[in-house]
């Protein structure tokens, strides 16, 4: 997707996982970003390429507290707002943390699109949808979500934020969207961070066996980063305020996952079963048919190719 009609675009989050590539094609696009995170779950490694490039600034900062967005030089013509932690790991052992960045966060980052009449994208997600009485999950379905279990902390976050986000722009009328991200994999996922294919990656390539929670038959749609990226800038340039659901309908169950992990590294590990965790959705597949229509977006990347890369990125940097 084509991004050059933005010229000053700030990306909340850019040091992470998706962020990170996002800044990436928004530079290439021409874009001039600045890219605003605390680091809390991100790196500087992840942007250390992008760092050398003029139009690429780094800031360093919270987005909950309410001066750092407002210091951003204007005008902005594009926030995207991905600061959030995302891997449960990390919203379990930050649970404040990731209430205050999807209520204040989201209300400065909204704050700061409003002040300049900028376009604004919520990074929303899948788990909107909670553990899903319908599959597959439609925009017009609106969840099974425990209110007060370990995970609420993220899903009742990014359920308020999408809350927020509707009121702007019904009270404001400030140009939102809404992107609801199912589950992405791809290089620079932390290989500690808990989700199942850089933790199976790591398990195949350092000889340990692979934890599958349960009896692995509980599924996930992976969505390779190249693909969410582009589905993101082409929401943002759409014009749409959304909901919609950007993932692949390519739905794999954990075990089946662990397999070709397996066969793709070659590896000798064993799989062991766990148990599961609290509120662990048992399935999870979009329906994509909102994106394909209203965006013209499908993903691209084969599941075997997209883990191929990321196995191979994981080998080349040895990130384990
Ligand atoms: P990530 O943890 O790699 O990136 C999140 C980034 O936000 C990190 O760099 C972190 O340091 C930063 N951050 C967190 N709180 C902050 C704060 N208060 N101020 C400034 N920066 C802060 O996660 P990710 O996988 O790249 O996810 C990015 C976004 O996409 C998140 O909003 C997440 O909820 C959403 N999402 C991701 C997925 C996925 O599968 N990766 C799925 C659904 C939704």
């Amino acid at each position: 997707m084509d991004a050059r009609r933005w010229k000053r675009v700030v990306v909340t989050g850019g040091a992470g996982f998706v962020g990170s590539h996002l800044c990436e094609r928004l530079i290439g696009d021409g874009a001039e970003v600045s890219c605003v995170d605390n680091l809390v779950t991100g790196s500087r490694e992840n942007t250390a390429a992008l760092e050398q490039h003029r139009n690429f600034t780094f800031v360093e900062g919270d987005v909950s507290h309410s001066g750092t967005l407002a210091a951003i030089p204007g005008p902005v013509d594009l926030v995207l707002h991905l600061a959030c932690p995302a891997s449960p790991a990390d919203y379990l052992r930050l649970p404040l943390q990731t209430l205050e960045v999807g209520s204040s966060g989201t209300r400065n980052a909204l704050e700061l699109a409003r002040r300049d009449g900028a376009r604004f994208l919520l990074a929303s997600t899948s788990e909107v949808y909670g553990d899903p009485l319908e599959h597959p999950q439609s925009e017009g379905y609106w969840g099974n979500v425990n209110p007060i279990g370990p995970r609420s902390v993220y899903d009742e976050s990014k359920r308020y934020a999408e809350a927020l986000v509707s009121a702007y722009r019904r009270t404001h009328g400030t140009d939102t969207a809404i992107v609801r991200i199912f589950n992405t994999y791809g290089p620079r996922m932390r290989a500690g961070d808990g989700r199942a294919v850089p933790t199976f990656i790591r398990q195949a390539l350092t000889g340990d066996p692979l934890t599958v929670a349960g009896d692995g038959s509980q599924t996930r749609s992976l969505t390779y980063v190249d693909d969410t990226v582009d589905g993101l800038l082409a929401l943002a340039v759409s014009g749409s305020p959304g909901p919609l659901n950007i993932g692949s309908g390519d739905e794999t169950t954990m075990l089946d996952l662990a397999r070709q992990i397996l066969d793709l590294t070659g590896s000798a590990s064993t799989i062991e079963f766990v148990d599961r965790p609290a509120d662990d959705p048992a399935k999870r597949r979009p329906d994509t048919e909102a994106a394909r229509t209203q965006l013209g977006w499908e993903p691209r990347v084969e599941c075997a190719e997209g883990l191929k890369r990321t196995v191979e990125w994981f080998a080349r940097t040895g990130a384990l």
